[in-house]
């Protein structure tokens, strides 16, 4: 009996064994399975700290698939022409991937989908990013969901497929192709000094993201309601980070979540509610792929936002002299996240006290964001400016001050950020954020804090005069 062809998996964002459909089909084939992980345009196209932590993702999931007895190939190229090379050289006869859903992407898919099957290349694309795929799901009279909460209830009950096994053993083939060696891509160069410092704050691959979820579930989703919104209570999952890299699958966190709502677990409603968004932004991005770089509403194009400005360089920089806001862009340099309501708060000062076009903040948390995700990103941002479909607003002027009182009472998390300390890991945020700031920028602990910018009342006088005259004029 003649042995199955070996199978090529095209790894993407999904660096995990457990719950990887992509995976599990091409197993099934019964022949050699291939992992291979291509760096092209896409990949080049990334800002700093996702390439980099794709990087770290990428040595982890190296390691976890030789636990399987398997190996990461790498190569660097054009999709289509690495696959055919791949093809060429190891005889496999089918290519397996995980779907992605940004509109480059489809384009790049859809076209080596239709160059592999002319060459008589068995191909599958599998669900595994996302819980729902977004043609999927249908308002009653057969379009796309523009509003989230008719969106989250026509989900709620919808069968979500079941979690599947991380195989112990993956066939290997009887020669490996040849790899490149991770380091040669500096996938970490345009992070300088940061990429020390932001590691100490990263949690990579597979095992650690399950332990992430056990974490979550062992105490902080009691609270989750409630103490999501307050960012010195660690009550949010920090798990957007392993979802964008397919670290962890959300349908495992989907059914993690049931099952503590089901064991009366009292904010794990509000946890799947959360994840849905992440689904929402999907939705929407898939059917209105503008959303990824232009105002959604397009009435908003002709508002006059600033384009990016010394000001806007200060709100990068932590420096405009509101602690909340500055407190915000430190974490986000120093751990590559941010706490959610103080995207919220940072995104809100920046598009409305200081009038700056809300693409310029997109393009400063895909530069700086280890979770960045291009759907949730573009969404929360169009959410935060008012130009989204189901937005905050434009005359919901976040006070950051006010903002600061009510979820930051005791001023921990500024003073986490500003002045020193440790946090609950024994990090210092405040001193790490000196070291992983580019030294032009000229800021050290000793560089006094600034002045305001601009006093509260007249950046939202300012704000919402602007508004004003537009709607005026439109
Ligand atoms: P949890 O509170 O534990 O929530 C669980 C999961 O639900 C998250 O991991 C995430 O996948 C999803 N989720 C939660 N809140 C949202 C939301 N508002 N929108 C979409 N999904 C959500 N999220 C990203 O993953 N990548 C981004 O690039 C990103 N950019 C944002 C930009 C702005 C301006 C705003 C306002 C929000 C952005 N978000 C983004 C959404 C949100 O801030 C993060 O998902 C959240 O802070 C992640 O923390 P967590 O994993 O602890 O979330």
């Amino acid at each position: 009996m003649t042995k199955p062809a070996p199978v090529l998996w095209w790894v993407r964002r999904d660096l995990r064994l457990a719950d990887n459909p992509a995976l599990t089909h091409a197993i099934a084939s019964g022949g050699p399975v291939i992992p291979v992980f291509i760096h092209d345009d896409t990949v080049s196209g990334l800002g700093a700290a996702p390439k980099w932590r794709l990087g770290l993702g990428l040595e982890v999931f190296g390691k976890t698939l030789e636990g399987a007895g398997s190996r990461l190939i790498l190569r660097r190229g054009d999709a289509l022409e690495v696959l055919q090379e791949l093809i060429e050289e190891t005889g496999a006869t089918a290519v397996v991937w995980s779907r992605a859903y940004d509109p480059d992407a489809i384009a790049r898919d859809t076209d080596v989908k239709s160059a592999l099957k002319d060459q008589g290349v068995a191909v599958e694309s599998c669900a595994g990013h996302l819980l729902f795929e977004p043609w999927q799901v249908e308002t009653k009279a057969g379009g796309y969901y523009k509003v989230y909460t008719p969106y989250w209830r026509a989900v709620r009950d919808d069968p979500v497929a079941a979690c599947l096994p991380a195989p112990k053993q993956i066939a290997a083939p009887q020669e490996w192709p040849r790899s490149d060696r991770l380091s040669e891509w500096q996938m970490g160069a345009a992070m300088n000094r940061g990429a020390d410092v932001v590691r100490a704050y990263a949690c990579v691959g597979e095992a650690a993201a399950l332990q992430r979820l056990e974490d979550f579930l062992d105490g902080p989703v009691e609270d989750y309601k409630e103490g999501r919104d307050y960012p010195d209570r660690h009550v949010t999952s920090g798990l957007s980070e392993n979802l964008t890299y397919g670290e962890i699958a959300s349908r495992r966190l989907w059914h993690a979540g049931r099952q503590a709502l089901e064991q009366g677990a009292a904010g794990a409603e509000h946890f799947l509610k959360e994840l849905v968004w992440r689904e929402f932004a999907y939705h929407l991005a898939y059917h209105t792929p503008r959303m990824l770089t232009r105002n959604w509403r397009e009435e908003w194009d002709d508002f006059n936002w600033r384009g990016d400005n010394d000001d806007a360089e200060k709100w990068r920089r932590g420096m405009t002299g509101e602690p909340m806001v500055d407190a915000a862009m430190r974490e986000l340099y120093t751990t590559g996240t941010m706490h959610n309501r103080l995207r919220m708060i940072a995104g809100s000062y920046l598009t409305k006290h200081l009038l700056t076009d809300w693409r310029v903040g997109q393009a400063w948390f895909e530069e700086t964001l280890i979770d960045w995700d291009p759907a949730s990103n573009a969404m929360g941002w169009q959410w935060v400016a008012g130009s989204g479909p189901d937005a905050s607003p434009f005359f919901r002027v976040f006070n950051p001050e006010t903002q600061g009182e009510k979820f930051d009472g005791k001023q921990s998390y500024r003073d986490l950020y500003l002045k020193g300390g440790e946090d609950e890991e024994g990090r210092t945020p405040a001193e790490d954020f000196y070291k992983a700031i580019p030294r032009s920028w000229g800021i050290t602990a000793d560089t006094p804090r600034p002045d305001r910018m601009i006093s509260l009342k007249e950046g939202r006088d300012r704000a919402l005069a602007v508004y004003k005259g537009a709607k005026e004029q439109g």
